[in-house]
Protein backbone atom coordinates (compact mmCIF):
# COMPACT_ATOMS: atom_id res chain seq x y z
CA UNK A 1 0.00 0.00 0.00
CA UNK A 2 1.79 3.45 -1.08
CA UNK A 3 1.64 6.20 2.07
CA UNK A 4 -1.38 7.81 2.00
CA UNK A 5 -4.03 5.60 0.14
CA UNK A 6 -6.33 4.37 1.40
CA UNK A 7 -7.13 0.67 1.44
CA UNK A 8 -10.81 -0.27 -0.14
CA UNK A 9 -11.94 -2.74 1.40
CA UNK A 10 -14.65 -2.87 -1.25
CA UNK A 11 -12.86 -3.92 -3.56
CA UNK A 12 -12.19 -7.66 -2.67
CA UNK A 13 -14.91 -7.70 0.10
CA UNK A 14 -17.99 -5.76 -1.35
CA UNK A 15 -20.50 -7.99 1.11
CA UNK A 16 -18.58 -6.06 4.11
CA UNK A 17 -21.12 -4.06 5.91
CA UNK A 18 -18.71 -3.44 8.97
CA UNK A 19 -14.84 -2.72 9.35
CA UNK A 20 -12.80 -1.24 12.02
CA UNK A 21 -9.76 1.54 10.72
CA UNK A 22 -7.58 4.15 11.88
CA UNK A 23 -8.21 7.64 11.59
CA UNK A 24 -5.49 9.01 9.78
CA UNK A 25 -6.51 12.37 8.89
CA UNK A 26 -9.09 15.14 9.86
CA UNK A 27 -9.34 18.23 8.02
CA UNK A 28 -12.37 20.69 7.37
CA UNK A 29 -13.40 21.44 3.96
CA UNK A 30 -15.92 24.52 4.18
CA UNK A 31 -17.42 24.08 7.04
CA UNK A 32 -17.71 20.19 7.45
CA UNK A 33 -14.95 17.37 8.68
CA UNK A 34 -13.54 15.40 6.47
CA UNK A 35 -12.03 12.73 7.52
CA UNK A 36 -9.38 9.88 6.03
CA UNK A 37 -8.85 6.27 7.10
CA UNK A 38 -6.55 3.49 6.66
CA UNK A 39 -8.85 1.48 4.99
CA UNK A 40 -12.63 1.85 4.35
CA UNK A 41 -15.67 0.01 3.39
CA UNK A 42 -17.36 3.38 2.08
CA UNK A 43 -17.88 3.48 -1.22
CA UNK A 44 -16.90 7.20 -2.87
CA UNK A 45 -19.03 8.57 -5.27
CA UNK A 46 -17.90 7.69 -8.75
CA UNK A 47 -18.20 5.31 -11.56
CA UNK A 48 -21.94 6.57 -11.93
CA UNK A 49 -22.59 5.04 -8.39
CA UNK A 50 -22.97 7.36 -5.52
CA UNK A 51 -21.21 7.43 -2.39
CA UNK A 52 -22.20 4.72 0.96
CA UNK A 53 -23.83 6.33 4.13
CA UNK A 54 -23.38 4.91 7.34
CA UNK A 55 -21.63 5.71 10.68
CA UNK A 56 -18.18 6.34 11.13
CA UNK A 57 -17.88 5.81 15.52
CA UNK A 58 -20.72 7.88 16.46
CA UNK A 59 -20.59 10.44 13.58
CA UNK A 60 -22.94 10.34 10.30
CA UNK A 61 -21.60 9.73 7.22
CA UNK A 62 -22.85 12.43 4.70
CA UNK A 63 -20.61 12.10 1.91
CA UNK A 64 -17.92 10.17 0.51
CA UNK A 65 -15.63 11.41 -2.15
CA UNK A 66 -12.45 10.29 -3.85
CA UNK A 67 -9.34 11.82 -4.76
CA UNK A 68 -8.65 10.41 -8.27
CA UNK A 69 -4.84 11.30 -7.95
CA UNK A 70 -4.39 10.79 -4.74
CA UNK A 71 -6.46 7.45 -4.10
CA UNK A 72 -7.26 9.32 -0.87
CA UNK A 73 -10.96 8.19 0.45
CA UNK A 74 -12.25 11.39 2.10
CA UNK A 75 -15.38 10.47 4.58
CA UNK A 76 -17.36 13.98 5.59
CA UNK A 77 -18.98 13.45 8.88
CA UNK A 78 -21.22 15.05 11.24
CA UNK A 79 -19.55 14.68 14.33
CA UNK A 80 -16.24 14.48 16.16
CA UNK A 81 -12.82 11.87 15.99
CA UNK A 82 -9.43 12.62 16.00
CA UNK A 83 -6.20 11.12 14.06
CA UNK A 84 -5.44 8.06 15.76
CA UNK A 85 -8.91 7.07 16.77
CA UNK A 86 -9.71 3.04 16.29
CA UNK A 87 -13.01 3.37 14.78
CA UNK A 88 -15.78 1.23 13.76
CA UNK A 89 -17.49 1.94 10.19
CA UNK A 90 -21.14 0.63 9.67
CA UNK A 91 -22.61 0.55 6.18
CA UNK A 92 -25.97 1.92 5.57
CA UNK A 93 -27.03 -1.50 3.79
CA UNK A 94 -30.52 -0.83 2.62
CA UNK A 95 -28.83 1.68 0.69
CA UNK A 96 -25.54 0.20 -0.34
CA UNK A 97 -27.45 -3.44 -1.12
CA UNK A 98 -30.00 -1.31 -3.79
CA UNK A 99 -26.97 -0.11 -5.27
CA UNK A 100 -25.33 -3.14 -5.76
CA UNK A 101 -28.65 -4.51 -7.57
CA UNK A 102 -28.96 -1.20 -9.73
CA UNK A 103 -25.21 -1.32 -11.07
CA UNK A 104 -24.85 -5.01 -11.66
CA UNK A 105 -28.13 -4.79 -13.22
CA UNK A 106 -26.64 -2.06 -15.79
CA UNK A 107 -23.36 -4.45 -16.24
CA UNK A 108 -26.10 -7.17 -17.44
CA UNK A 109 -27.85 -4.41 -19.53
CA UNK A 110 -25.31 -2.83 -21.31
CA UNK A 111 -24.09 -6.71 -21.85
CA UNK A 112 -27.15 -7.43 -23.69
CA UNK A 113 -26.87 -4.59 -25.99
CA UNK A 114 -23.70 -5.21 -26.61
CA UNK A 115 -24.03 -8.59 -27.51
CA UNK A 116 -27.34 -8.84 -29.37
CA UNK A 117 -27.21 -5.38 -31.01
CA UNK A 118 -23.82 -4.31 -30.82
CA UNK A 119 -24.59 -1.36 -29.36
CA UNK A 120 -22.08 0.47 -27.04
CA UNK A 121 -23.19 1.98 -23.71
CA UNK A 122 -21.41 5.51 -23.11
CA UNK A 123 -22.27 6.61 -19.39
CA UNK A 124 -24.57 5.36 -16.93
CA UNK A 125 -26.24 7.38 -14.31
CA UNK A 126 -27.46 5.58 -11.17
CA UNK A 127 -30.21 8.01 -9.51
CA UNK A 128 -32.05 8.03 -6.35
CA UNK A 129 -35.43 6.77 -7.77
CA UNK A 130 -34.42 5.24 -11.39
CA UNK A 131 -30.70 4.43 -13.26
CA UNK A 132 -29.90 5.85 -17.07
CA UNK A 133 -27.61 4.32 -19.16
CA UNK A 134 -26.86 6.38 -22.74
CA UNK A 135 -26.72 3.78 -25.92
CA UNK A 136 -24.36 5.04 -28.48
CA UNK A 137 -27.39 4.78 -31.50
CA UNK A 138 -31.04 4.74 -30.96
CA UNK A 139 -32.62 1.64 -30.50
CA UNK A 140 -35.93 0.27 -31.38
CA UNK A 141 -38.85 -1.00 -29.25
CA UNK A 142 -37.88 -4.47 -30.45
CA UNK A 143 -34.29 -4.39 -29.52
CA UNK A 144 -34.68 -2.94 -25.98
CA UNK A 145 -37.27 -5.59 -25.12
CA UNK A 146 -34.91 -8.26 -26.74
CA UNK A 147 -32.31 -7.27 -24.53
CA UNK A 148 -34.46 -6.97 -21.27
CA UNK A 149 -35.10 -10.61 -22.02
CA UNK A 150 -32.07 -11.60 -22.46
CA UNK A 151 -30.43 -9.77 -19.51
CA UNK A 152 -33.11 -11.25 -17.08
CA UNK A 153 -32.36 -14.75 -18.33
CA UNK A 154 -28.87 -14.14 -17.31
CA UNK A 155 -30.14 -13.00 -14.17
CA UNK A 156 -32.46 -15.85 -13.89
CA UNK A 157 -29.37 -18.70 -14.06
CA UNK A 158 -27.75 -17.00 -11.10
CA UNK A 159 -24.29 -16.80 -12.87
CA UNK A 160 -21.27 -16.21 -10.78
CA UNK A 161 -19.83 -12.44 -10.59
CA UNK A 162 -16.34 -12.28 -9.87
CA UNK A 163 -13.95 -9.48 -8.88
CA UNK A 164 -10.55 -10.10 -10.14
CA UNK A 165 -7.36 -7.92 -10.75
CA UNK A 166 -5.31 -7.62 -13.96
CA UNK A 167 -2.08 -5.76 -14.94
CA UNK A 168 -2.82 -2.72 -18.21
CA UNK A 169 -0.62 -5.50 -20.41
CA UNK A 170 -2.89 -8.63 -19.55
CA UNK A 171 -6.18 -6.22 -19.96
CA UNK A 172 -5.15 -5.26 -23.30
CA UNK A 173 -5.50 -9.10 -24.41
CA UNK A 174 -8.48 -9.36 -22.82
CA UNK A 175 -12.09 -9.36 -24.39
CA UNK A 176 -13.42 -6.51 -22.53
CA UNK A 177 -16.75 -4.92 -23.42
CA UNK A 178 -15.50 -1.51 -23.62
CA UNK A 179 -11.98 0.34 -23.25
CA UNK A 180 -11.06 1.19 -19.51
CA UNK A 181 -10.31 4.66 -18.86
CA UNK A 182 -8.05 3.95 -15.86
CA UNK A 183 -4.71 2.70 -16.46
CA UNK A 184 -2.13 0.73 -14.47
CA UNK A 185 -3.40 -2.64 -12.48
CA UNK A 186 -7.09 -3.14 -13.32
CA UNK A 187 -10.60 -4.49 -11.76
CA UNK A 188 -12.04 -6.41 -13.71
CA UNK A 189 -16.09 -7.45 -13.07
CA UNK A 190 -16.75 -11.00 -14.64
CA UNK A 191 -20.48 -12.53 -15.03
CA UNK A 192 -19.19 -15.71 -16.14
CA UNK A 193 -19.91 -16.31 -20.10
CA UNK A 194 -21.61 -12.75 -20.67
CA UNK A 195 -20.11 -10.38 -19.37
CA UNK A 196 -16.07 -8.66 -18.56
CA UNK A 197 -15.81 -4.65 -18.17
CA UNK A 198 -13.17 -3.21 -15.80
CA UNK A 199 -15.27 -1.06 -13.10
CA UNK A 200 -14.46 0.17 -9.29
CA UNK A 201 -18.06 0.16 -8.30
CA UNK A 202 -20.17 -2.35 -6.06
CA UNK A 203 -21.54 -5.22 -7.77
CA UNK A 204 -23.70 -8.34 -6.14
CA UNK A 205 -21.66 -11.77 -6.23
CA UNK A 206 -24.47 -13.84 -8.48
CA UNK A 207 -26.55 -12.30 -10.56
CA UNK A 208 -29.91 -13.54 -9.20
CA UNK A 209 -29.59 -10.96 -6.40
CA UNK A 210 -30.27 -8.30 -9.06
CA UNK A 211 -33.55 -10.28 -8.88
CA UNK A 212 -35.33 -8.39 -11.87
CA UNK A 213 -34.12 -5.53 -14.54
CA UNK A 214 -37.13 -3.56 -16.01
CA UNK A 215 -37.37 -0.73 -18.17
CA UNK A 216 -38.98 1.99 -17.47
CA UNK A 217 -38.82 4.13 -20.79
CA UNK A 218 -36.99 5.85 -23.16
CA UNK A 219 -35.96 8.56 -25.19
CA UNK A 220 -33.94 9.82 -27.82
CA UNK A 221 -30.89 11.40 -26.53
CA UNK A 222 -27.73 12.64 -28.13
CA UNK A 223 -27.95 11.17 -31.47
CA UNK A 224 -28.57 7.70 -29.48
CA UNK A 225 -31.02 6.37 -26.97
CA UNK A 226 -31.16 7.48 -23.16
CA UNK A 227 -33.15 4.19 -21.12
CA UNK A 228 -34.36 4.38 -17.58
CA UNK A 229 -34.38 1.58 -15.69
CA UNK A 230 -34.99 -0.31 -12.60
CA UNK A 231 -33.43 -3.33 -10.88
CA UNK A 232 -34.35 -5.81 -7.91
CA UNK A 233 -36.52 -3.93 -4.60
CA UNK A 234 -36.68 -0.59 -6.90
CA UNK A 235 -38.61 -2.92 -9.63
CA UNK A 236 -41.15 -4.02 -6.96
CA UNK A 237 -41.92 -0.86 -5.68
CA UNK A 238 -42.27 0.24 -9.08
CA UNK A 239 -44.70 -2.45 -9.86
CA UNK A 240 -46.18 -1.74 -6.67
CA UNK A 241 -47.18 1.88 -7.57
CA UNK A 242 -48.45 0.61 -11.10
CA UNK A 243 -50.41 -1.29 -9.44
CA UNK A 244 -52.06 1.02 -7.24
CA UNK A 245 -52.88 3.35 -9.85
CA UNK A 246 -53.76 1.25 -12.12
CA UNK A 247 -56.40 -0.30 -9.34
CA UNK A 248 -57.26 2.82 -8.28
CA UNK A 249 -58.51 4.10 -12.37
CA UNK A 250 -60.29 0.70 -12.55
CA UNK A 251 -61.83 0.79 -9.39
CA UNK A 252 -63.17 4.66 -10.59
CA UNK A 253 -63.93 3.49 -13.85
CA UNK A 254 -65.39 -0.38 -12.39
CA UNK A 255 -63.71 -1.97 -14.80
CA UNK A 256 -60.94 -4.68 -14.76
CA UNK A 257 -57.09 -3.22 -14.40
CA UNK A 258 -56.68 -5.10 -17.72
CA UNK A 259 -59.73 -3.65 -19.15
CA UNK A 260 -58.20 0.06 -18.66
CA UNK A 261 -57.47 0.98 -21.99
CA UNK A 262 -60.21 -0.04 -23.85
CA UNK A 263 -62.24 1.64 -21.00
CA UNK A 264 -60.25 5.28 -21.36
CA UNK A 265 -60.85 4.77 -25.38
CA UNK A 266 -64.91 4.48 -24.33
CA UNK A 267 -64.84 7.55 -22.25
CA UNK A 268 -62.66 9.74 -24.56
CA UNK A 269 -65.32 8.92 -27.48
CA UNK A 270 -68.32 9.81 -25.24
CA UNK A 271 -66.70 13.01 -24.15
CA UNK A 272 -66.33 13.97 -27.36
CA UNK A 273 -69.99 13.09 -28.37
CA UNK A 274 -71.06 15.19 -25.14
CA UNK A 275 -69.25 17.79 -25.99
CA UNK A 276 -70.73 18.06 -30.13
CA UNK A 277 -73.95 17.90 -28.21
CA UNK A 278 -73.45 20.50 -25.37
CA UNK A 279 -72.15 22.83 -28.89
CA UNK A 280 -75.87 22.20 -30.11
CA UNK A 281 -77.45 22.87 -26.89
CA UNK A 282 -75.39 26.36 -26.44
CA UNK A 283 -76.30 27.41 -30.08
CA UNK A 284 -79.92 26.75 -29.61
CA UNK A 285 -79.64 28.49 -26.60
CA UNK A 286 -77.82 31.04 -27.97
CA UNK A 287 -80.78 32.04 -30.67
CA UNK A 288 -83.04 32.16 -27.58
CA UNK A 289 -80.62 34.95 -25.76
CA UNK A 290 -80.29 36.71 -28.82
CA UNK A 291 -83.72 37.10 -29.94
CA UNK A 292 -84.58 38.28 -26.14
CA UNK A 293 -81.74 40.67 -26.28
CA UNK A 294 -82.47 41.97 -29.10
CA UNK A 295 -85.96 43.09 -27.84
CA UNK A 296 -84.24 45.09 -25.40
CA UNK A 297 -81.80 46.56 -28.16
CA UNK A 298 -81.90 50.64 -27.55
CA UNK A 299 -81.88 52.41 -30.74
CA UNK A 300 -79.24 55.62 -31.71
CA UNK A 301 -81.01 56.47 -35.08
CA UNK A 302 -82.00 53.58 -37.19
CA UNK A 303 -78.98 51.51 -35.52
CA UNK A 304 -80.52 49.20 -32.43
CA UNK A 305 -77.35 48.45 -29.82
CA UNK A 306 -77.10 45.47 -27.25
CA UNK A 307 -74.99 46.37 -24.98
CA UNK A 308 -74.73 43.50 -21.66
CA UNK A 309 -72.70 41.37 -19.44
CA UNK A 310 -73.85 37.95 -19.12
CA UNK A 311 -73.58 35.41 -16.79
CA UNK A 312 -71.88 32.31 -17.41
CA UNK A 313 -70.66 32.81 -20.90
CA UNK A 314 -67.58 31.64 -22.33
CA UNK A 315 -65.83 33.07 -25.75
CA UNK A 316 -67.70 31.16 -27.97
CA UNK A 317 -70.95 30.96 -26.32
CA UNK A 318 -70.29 35.25 -26.62
CA UNK A 319 -69.40 34.84 -29.80
CA UNK A 320 -72.71 32.69 -30.75
CA UNK A 321 -74.90 34.94 -29.15
CA UNK A 322 -73.46 38.22 -30.74
CA UNK A 323 -73.23 36.28 -34.29
CA UNK A 324 -76.94 35.58 -33.61
CA UNK A 325 -77.72 39.47 -33.01
CA UNK A 326 -75.53 40.92 -36.13
CA UNK A 327 -77.23 38.68 -38.26
CA UNK A 328 -80.47 40.74 -38.77
CA UNK A 329 -79.65 44.29 -40.75
CA UNK A 330 -78.71 47.39 -38.63
CA UNK A 331 -77.53 45.98 -35.32
CA UNK A 332 -74.22 46.81 -33.07
CA UNK A 333 -73.90 44.01 -30.04
CA UNK A 334 -71.18 44.71 -27.15
CA UNK A 335 -71.09 41.56 -24.73
CA UNK A 336 -69.11 41.03 -21.98
CA UNK A 337 -68.37 37.85 -19.69
CA UNK A 338 -69.48 38.47 -16.02
CA UNK A 339 -66.54 36.44 -14.91
CA UNK A 340 -63.95 39.07 -13.71
CA UNK A 341 -61.30 39.45 -15.98
CA UNK A 342 -63.99 39.90 -18.07
CA UNK A 343 -64.40 38.31 -21.86
CA UNK A 344 -65.36 41.43 -24.72
CA UNK A 345 -66.61 40.81 -28.14
CA UNK A 346 -68.38 43.36 -30.49
CA UNK A 347 -70.09 43.11 -33.08
CA UNK A 348 -71.69 44.69 -36.42
CA UNK A 349 -73.98 44.11 -38.70
CA UNK A 350 -72.74 44.33 -42.77
CA UNK A 351 -74.80 47.60 -43.19
CA UNK A 352 -73.83 49.07 -40.18
CA UNK A 353 -70.61 51.46 -40.21
CA UNK A 354 -71.20 54.30 -37.44
CA UNK A 355 -69.12 52.21 -35.07
CA UNK A 356 -65.79 50.74 -35.62
CA UNK A 357 -65.65 47.70 -33.23
CA UNK A 358 -61.95 47.34 -32.90
CA UNK A 359 -61.26 50.32 -32.10
CA UNK A 360 -64.04 50.12 -29.35
CA UNK A 361 -62.04 47.12 -27.76
CA UNK A 362 -58.46 48.86 -28.42
CA UNK A 363 -60.56 51.74 -25.95
CA UNK A 364 -61.69 49.15 -23.03
CA UNK A 365 -58.40 47.58 -22.58
CA UNK A 366 -56.73 50.89 -22.49
CA UNK A 367 -58.67 51.82 -19.71
CA UNK A 368 -59.20 48.37 -17.95
CA UNK A 369 -56.78 46.22 -18.96
CA UNK A 370 -56.57 42.77 -21.40
CA UNK A 371 -56.32 42.00 -24.75
CA UNK A 372 -57.46 40.92 -27.55
CA UNK A 373 -58.21 42.70 -31.37
CA UNK A 374 -60.16 42.65 -34.71
CA UNK A 375 -61.89 44.47 -37.78
CA UNK A 376 -64.20 47.13 -37.85
CA UNK A 377 -67.00 44.68 -37.82
CA UNK A 378 -66.11 41.89 -35.27
CA UNK A 379 -63.25 42.42 -32.28
CA UNK A 380 -62.56 40.17 -29.17
CA UNK A 381 -60.84 39.92 -26.45
CA UNK A 382 -60.47 39.33 -22.50
CA UNK A 383 -58.52 40.16 -19.36
CA UNK A 384 -60.83 43.37 -18.69
CA UNK A 385 -60.29 43.90 -15.14
CA UNK A 386 -63.66 45.87 -14.30
CA UNK A 387 -66.76 44.66 -12.46
CA UNK A 388 -69.35 44.29 -15.16
CA UNK A 389 -71.46 47.68 -14.33
CA UNK A 390 -68.39 49.77 -15.21
CA UNK A 391 -67.34 47.94 -18.52
CA UNK A 392 -71.23 48.05 -19.96
CA UNK A 393 -71.57 52.01 -18.50
CA UNK A 394 -67.90 52.09 -20.87
CA UNK A 395 -69.04 50.39 -23.95
CA UNK A 396 -73.01 52.47 -23.57
CA UNK A 397 -71.08 55.61 -23.52
CA UNK A 398 -68.34 54.46 -26.50
CA UNK A 399 -71.17 53.61 -28.95
CA UNK A 400 -73.26 56.39 -28.23
CA UNK A 401 -76.16 55.32 -25.42
CA UNK A 402 -76.45 57.44 -22.67
CA UNK A 403 -75.78 56.31 -19.16
CA UNK A 404 -78.64 53.37 -17.86
CA UNK A 405 -81.51 55.03 -16.56
CA UNK A 406 -81.83 54.22 -13.05
CA UNK A 407 -83.26 51.06 -11.48
ZN1 LIG B 1 -19.64 -1.93 -12.32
Amino acid sequence: MAPGMTTRLYYTEPWRREFDAEVVDVTDVGGRRAVRLDRTAFYPTSGGQPFDTGTIGEARVVDVTEDEASGEVQHVIDGAVSVGDRVRGVIDWTRRFDHMQQHTGQHMLSAAFAHGHGVRTESFHLGADVSTIDLAREVSADEIATAEAEANRVVWEDRPVAIRFVAEDEAARLPLRKQPVKSGRLRLIEVEGFDLSACGGTHVSRTGAIGIIAVRGWERFRGGSRLTFVCGRRALGALRALRDSADGAARQLTVHPDELPAAVERLLVERKETQRELRGYVERLARYQGEELAQGAERVGAVAIVVEALEGYDANALKVVGTRLVREPGRIAVLFSRARPALVIALRSGDVASVDCGALVRELFARFGGKGGGRPDLAQGGGLEASPDALVTAARELVGLGRLPPG
